[in-house]
């Protein structure tokens, strides 16, 4: 069946409206609206009753303008190339925008994790591998945990890759566990760096937390990091929705009671009550009298089919590309200001990169100095975009886009077009 959206279009057309504004010709542009190399390859997996399952899998390369690739790998039954290959130039943008030296890349198995046991995962993950081995590396494209991966999937990710190269290569992918040459920080960077952009962001407007409303979607790793750190920080979660549906509490959610839920019921809210908490529609979930909407699921959940009803002032992006084009004129034109993935949730990255640079040194940093180091980095980005988006008068995703876009094509016509 198609997809009704195509994110990989989507992802084109804000390019080409930010080269526009860029005033860039169309050669410096034009090797950025395709990616560099696009791999499919076909998984074949022994199942436990000793069948054997073929799992579509793919690693994009964007851009390797400004560094290595650098992008997760996704596993999810509905993965397909124009998904990988928009997530793919996603990973360019947010690391151009928070400056760092990578380029971007994507990966996924077209598979619904849920229903293989712990050991099929493993050899589907480790025979991955083996089939992207000639385009990955330490130095050459550096996977990492997304949508239902973790450090359990990097752990065998990294182990596939050092037995068939011979010796221990911890720095062929991030988002690690800490005994495997993992980084302190690397769990929560995301959310940390989704909170960090959202306070950057009401400094600038003069508005403080004060029991702010913000409705979730998704309670997975960005989702609930997210969650906690903004009651933490003086915001009110009023509304939560997974893939089980929606609830919503106008008091605010008891954030850690749901978490300790989610983590003994297969990371889900199914069944969890608490007083004044109610289930509602994923129509109402949207439409809430909330002041932020904080989706941290998947691409194009908001579209024109729920923009119109959305009474949140500020849209906090911690997913990748859940905003649809038409979706972001609609809330634009309400005035609606939407904090854009590329810049919100880069925070992941900038620890998987801080993770990278201990790999290759040898050596470990602390926990408070990589939250200072990403901390910082986080508000020099969103700086940057602010001045953009009032220096242009854009909204924050365009001056994002054209901060990232600068970047890549200076960095493009230094090195010129090969040979
Ligand atoms: N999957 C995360 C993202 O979309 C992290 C990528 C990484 O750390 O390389 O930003």
């Amino acid at each position: 069946m198609e997809k009704k959206y195509n994110p990989y279009e989507n992802m084109l057309a804000v390019l080409e409206e930010a080269a526009g504004k860029l005033g860039l010709c169309r050669d410096d542009y034009i090797a950025l609206c395709s990616p560099e190399r696009e791999l499919t390859v076909s998984v074949p997996v022994v199942m436990d009753d000793g069948r054997v399952e073929i799992f579509q899998g793919y690693r994009v390369q964007h851009s390797s303008v400004r560094g290595p690739y650098k992008g997760g790998v996704r596993f999810h039954p509905e993965a397909d190339i124009d998904e990988v290959k928009a997530l793919a130039a996603w990973m360019t943008w947010k690391c151009a925008v928070v400056n760092i030296p990578y380029g971007g890349a994507k990966g996924g198995i077209r598979v619904d994790p849920d229903l293989l046991s712990t050991k099929e995962l493993a050899r589907m993950t480790k025979r991955y591998v083996a089939q992207i081995l000639p385009i990955i590396g330490p130095e050459q494209d550096i996977p990492a945990p997304d949508l239902n991966t973790d450090g359990q999937v990097m752990a065998w990710m990294m182990d596939a890759y050092s037995m068939l190269k011979g010796y221990a290569v911890p720095a062929v992918v991030t988002g690690k566990p800490l005994e495997i040459g993992g980084s302190l920080g690397r769990v929560e960077a995301t959310g940390r760096g989704v909170v960090l952009t959202l306070m950057s962001y009401l400094e600038k407007m003069g508005l403080a937390p004060d029991n702010m409303k913000v409705a979730v979607q998704g309670f997975g790793n960005v989702g609930s990091t997210g969650a906690k750190l903004l009651k933490e920080n003086g915001f009110s979660i009023v509304a939560i929705n997974d893939v089980d549906g929606s609830v919503y509490n106008p008091d605010g959610i008891d954030i850690a009671r749901a978490l300790d839920y989610a983590q003994r019921h297969h990371k889900t809210l199914a069944g969890y009550t608490e007083p004044g908490l109610t289930k509602i529609s994923a129509a109402e979930f949207w439409a809430l009298p909330v002041d932020i909407l904080f989706p941290a699921a998947m691409e194009n959940q908001i579209n024109e089919d729920n923009a119109g009803s959305i009474k949140a002032r500020i849209v906090l992006e911690g997913a990748n590309g859940p905003t649809t084009v038409e979706a972001d004129a609609i809330l634009n034109a309400k005035g609606v200001d939407i904090i854009p993935d590329i810049l919100a949730n880069a925070g992941g990255v900038v620890v998987s990169y801080f993770e990278w640079v201990q790999n290759l040194e040898a050596f470990t940093w602390e926990e408070d100095e990589i939250n200072k180091k990403l901390a910082v980095m986080m508000k020099k980005a969103f700086t940057e975009v602010w001045h953009v988006s009032k220096e242009k008068k854009v909204p924050l995703r365009m001056a994002a886009y054209m901060v990232a876009l600068d970047r890549v094509v200076r960095a493009r016509n230094l090195r010129g077009v090969f040979p």
